[in-house]
């Protein structure tokens, strides 16, 4: 088997930056669990199994069959270090990168069935080379025998502060109160759920980004890895 790192954490806390980074450096691909769940919750709101209030109950047997109806493939990208996830044959870019299509995935996620749907597809990556593993999960249920394992926290406000400086400087509308709010609510359902609940691992490093930038998040986690 090939060295396994999880970063595992909210949204918002810097897990990205740090995978990408610790990926280039090793020369290791990068998975990024959550595209998987995103794809699945935006699939199932286009085929109205979801609504975007998660107002009403889901049917998890219609939301497993449409997940496997899905041909998901992960295809090393050796330009980017990146796994490009392809669904039916098409790339997945950025459609499924917003908060909304975060908060479909989040619904979907609490689904046992849909999550060991999921499973194989993802612990199959580690047999192809080195692995850095973004997700909710890694270290606790994909790859719980992983050499390294780092469960990477913010304080909510912390991370609807760098949410909001992200849409700003891409110029768009942004509301503190409302940006906190949703992320709350993601957190709440991640945490809350009774399969694979976002939580470190009991061997994992607890790392709270809160006071710290991305090169300090890098540098503790590289030498973490080190250890
Ligand atoms: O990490 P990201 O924000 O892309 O994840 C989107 C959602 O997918 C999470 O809020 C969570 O509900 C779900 N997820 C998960 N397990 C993972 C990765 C993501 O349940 N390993």
């Amino acid at each position: 088997r090939y060295p396994v790192i999880c970063i595992d954490g909210p949204s918002g806390a810097g897990k990205g930056t740090v995978t990408w980074r610790l990926a280039q450096v090793l020369g290791y691909q990068l998975l990024d669990s959550g595209a998987l769940y995103r794809i699945v919750g935006l699939k199932a709101f286009e085929a109205g199994l979801i609504t975007a209030d998660a107002s009403h109950l889901i049917d998890e047997s219609a939301v497993l069959a449409l997940t496997k109806s899905l041909e998901i493939a992960f295809l090393p990208n050796n330009d980017s270090g990146r796994v490009d996830i392809i669904v039916n044959g098409q790339a997945v870019g950025d459609q499924v990168r917003n908060e909304t299509v975060g908060g479909y995935a989040s619904q979907i996620a609490v689904f046992p069935t849909v999550r060991q749907a999921l499973l194989t597809l993802q612990q199959d990556m580690a047999t192809r080379s080195g692995l850095v593993a973004d997700g909710r999960d890694m270290g606790t249920v994909v790859f719980p025998d992983a050499d390294v394992k780092v469960y990477l926290t913010a304080s909510a406000e912390a991370r609807a502060e760098r949410r909001v400086t992200q849409l700003v400087n891409a110029g768009q509308a942004a509301d503190f109160d409302s940006i906190l709010a949703t992320i709350k609510e993601r957190d709440d359902r991640d945490e809350n759920r009774s399969t694979a609940p976002s939580k470190p691992a009991a061997d994992a490093l607890l790392l709270d980004s809160s006071m710290l930038d991305a090169d300090a998040v890098y540098e503790q986690v590289k030498r973490h890895c080190q250890d």
